[in-house]
């Protein structure tokens, strides 16, 4: 039996409806931005295994901080306990982090990320005694698949099975261009009849959604907004973090600051699990007391897991050299010059760049479901290519790791633009 033979005896995978999905492809080794199947088959790896993996695969400098590691401390409990890798992160983090930020909080993936800042807004108004339940979040985002994250979330067909078992949360409009206003009022309205806790959005590209974009003014607006209502605010940095909008991260580019931030995906270089939330020293000192009860009762079994801290500080090292900073700035450049060129081709609707994130959307006559045939159609297309892309609907985005060369990137684009010839 082959790899691809023996999962299907065993594994169930994400996002998959085992039925009718063609197999999936078993990888069996990975170098910069490129992969391997069983078959020796090499593919680019061109949205960097779900936005993981800015710095290649089996990248050696984090090997070597992550094999250093596990020979020295490869884990001990956080409860009670601390360790200098934890204590490194935090010191790195608050270099790049918006000033405000002043504590974190680890835990495993994206997904807990959210859950911990949703459980924080929550019970910061609780601890207050305060009576505020209610979340506002954007229409169509994407902040996970736990229960709060997953309330949080607005893609209909990940949560369809559990409407009505979720916390409170209330809706608001992106305010992409010429949907500012709607947005501004829409979010007075929501916090005008709610008692709203905590407004939590992806800033400036709304990656599941299809990476639809929106100004950092615009973000502004909603921000002071909320704090002039003393409501949190929770930037989901979980996609955008570590460099893929050509900031640090996307609230770099705006002018106040999130009460919290969410991060994971590229924290280790695509190498371990995990995640931190960031949080004003205000949102800590609400649960600082004599009372015990008043603690945040939250917590992982492998929290500020050793190793994981230590791919977390070579990947900020890495992040910010000099050379990955080029390369941000070259993939953006790169992506630039393809947008000018297809622009205007007939099969293309709208394009967009931000940073490393290049999107397209195509030019069809119905809207095109996330998971429609058209999409399998492309998504196939591209895999016998050579060429690793996950269109949502009709959008195809390109977002590689920063390491990825001219050579490969002129390679994807081409693909791309081939691709408007089949559909
Ligand atoms: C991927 C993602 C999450 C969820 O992260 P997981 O590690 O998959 O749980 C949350 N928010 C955003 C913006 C994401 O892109």
């Amino acid at each position: 039996m082959n790899l691809v033979e023996k999962d299907s005896q065993y594994l169930w995978h994400p996002y998959t409806q085992h039925k009718t999905a063609t197999p999936p492809i078993a990888i069996t080794r990975g170098k910069d931005a490129l992969l391997w199947d069983e078959n020796g088959k090499e593919y680019i790896d061109a949205i960097a295994s779900w936005w993981v993996n800015p710095f290649g695969h089996s990248n050696q400098f984090i090997a070597d901080a992550i094999y250093k590691q596990l020979t020295t401390l490869e884990h001990v409990l956080f409860g009670g306990f601390t360790h200098s890798p934890a204590i490194q992160v935090a010191e790195k983090l608050m270099e790049i982090l918006p000033k405000n930020q002043q504590k974190i909080f680890f835990s495993d993936n994206g997904s807990t990320s959210v859950e911990v800042a949703i459980k924080v807004a929550l019970q910061y108004f609780f601890n207050r005694g305060e009576k505020r339940t209610t979340i506002i979040a954007f229409e169509n985002a994407f902040h996970g698949d736990t229960f709060a994250a997953m309330a949080a979330s607005g893609i209909s067909f990940y949560t369809q099975a559990f409407q009505g078992m979720f916390i409170d949360v209330v809706r608001i409009p992106v305010p992409v261009k010429g949907e500012e206003e709607t947005s501004y009022q829409a979010l007075k309205d929501v916090i005008q009849k709610h008692n709203c806790a905590g407004f939590i959005f992806e800033p400036l590209v709304q990656g599941a959604a299809g990476m639809v974009m929106y100004e950092p003014g615009a973000l502004d607006v909603l921000i002071q907004i909320c704090k002039e209502n003393k409501v949190l605010t929770i930037a989901d940095e979980v996609m955008t973090g570590f460099g893929k909008t050509g900031k640090n991260f996307a609230c770099d580019y705006i002018q106040g600051q999130p009460d919290m931030m969410c991060l994971s995906k590229a924290l280790t270089g695509g190498t371990i699990p995990m995640a931190i939330t960031t949080f004003t020293q205000d949102l800590f000192d609400a649960f600082y007391d004599d009372d015990i009860n008043k603690a945040l009762f939250h917590g992982h079994t492998f929290t500020a897991n050793p190793t994981g801290c230590a791919a977390a500080l070579a990947s900020m090292e890495l992040l910010r050299s000099a050379e990955i900073q080029e390369s941000i700035v070259r993939v953006n450049q790169r992506h630039l010059g393809f947008q000018k060129h297809i622009e205007n081709h007939p099969m293309v609707k709208t394009t967009r760049v931000l940073g490393t994130i290049f999107a397209l959307e195509i030019k069809i006559e119905n809207k095109e479901s996330y998971y429609g045939s058209m999409r399998t159609k492309l998504y196939n297309f591209f895999i016998e290519k050579g060429v690793i892309l996950r269109p949502v609907g009709n959008i195809v985005y390109i977002l590689p790791p920063y390491i990825i060369t001219d050579v490969q990137l002129e390679k994807v684009y081409a693909i791309v633009e081939e691709a408007l010839e089949i559909v």
